[in-house]
């Protein structure tokens, strides 16, 4: 497993580095919000943008697949990517631990990509203490909790008991609204992922972020 995600980079993330490389794109929600969604037609919006895949302990579900949706590893190999310093964040959420592989970020940054993360609040507060400046962070809020539920239900991925727990879990994710740069009502799909697009555009012009303005500049003060 810790060949797959192998990388030839070195895994940290300096800020030198970051300087001037691409951002790192974070949704998080309550699980039923709609993160994945947004993620999804984010994805096919627009090819500047790719996802982190996690790694994680939990079950694959019916449909997923190793390698897109998430790494599946038992609890011995995500120890040892723990202690070969593998991660650039994990975090154990409901029970099940899940962990940002450093490689693949790397690799994405230095070609010049965005990297979208749909990771939790425990996740997002250790890339924002290893990347700061170069993280945006957005949540996603749901228009009401009967609202979620339904949308719990309605994505027919979990058996009653499961959702039960996330939505009691869900309280506790939402009161970290604060630790974020963006926060959106889920409500109109199409216009909450227009806001999500609208928030990465705003982003990318940030002139820390255009490195090859100073060039630019130069060039235009020696005509
Ligand atoms: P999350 O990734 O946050 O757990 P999902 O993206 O899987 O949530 O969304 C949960 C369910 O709600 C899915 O069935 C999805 O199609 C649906 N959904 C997402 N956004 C909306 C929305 N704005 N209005 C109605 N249903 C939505
Ligand atoms: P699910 O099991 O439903 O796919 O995801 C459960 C939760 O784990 C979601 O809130 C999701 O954002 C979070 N999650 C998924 N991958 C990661 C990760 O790599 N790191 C962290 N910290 N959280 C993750």
């Amino acid at each position: 497993m810790a060949d797959e995600l192998a990388s030839d980079t070195n895994p940290s993330l300096s800020s030198s580095a970051l300087a001037r490389r691409g951002l790192l794109f974070v949704l998080s929600s309550p699980s039923g919000a709609g993160k994945s969604t947004l993620a999804r037609m984010l994805l096919e919006d627009d090819e500047k943008i790719e996802m982190s895949v996690s790694v994680t302990t939990r079950e694959q579900r019916p449909g997923e697949e190793h390698g897109k949706d998430y790494f599946f590893v038992s609890d011995d190999e995500f120890e040892e990517m723990v202690a070969d310093n593998s991660f650039l964040e994990y975090a154990t959420v409901f029970g099940n631990r899940y962990a940002t592989p450093a490689g693949p970020v790397q690799e994405m940054l230095e070609e010049g990509r965005d990297v979208l993360f749909d990771i939790d609040w425990q996740g997002t507060q250790q890339l924002y203490q290893r990347a700061g400046q170069d993280v945006v962070r957005i949540f996603i809020l749901p228009p009401s909790l009967g609202e979620l539920r339904e949308r719990l239900e309605s994505r027919n991925t979990d058996s009653s008991e499961i959702i039960d727990g996330r939505m009691q879990r869900a309280a506790d994710e939402i009161s970290h609204w604060d630790g974020y740069d963006y926060v959106l009502i889920n409500d109109d799909l199409n216009l909450c992922f227009a806001k999500v697009k609208q928030i990465l555009t705003t982003e990318r012009m940030r002139r820390a972020r255009q490195t090859g303005l100073i060039g630019f500049v130069r060039d235009l003060m020696d005509e």
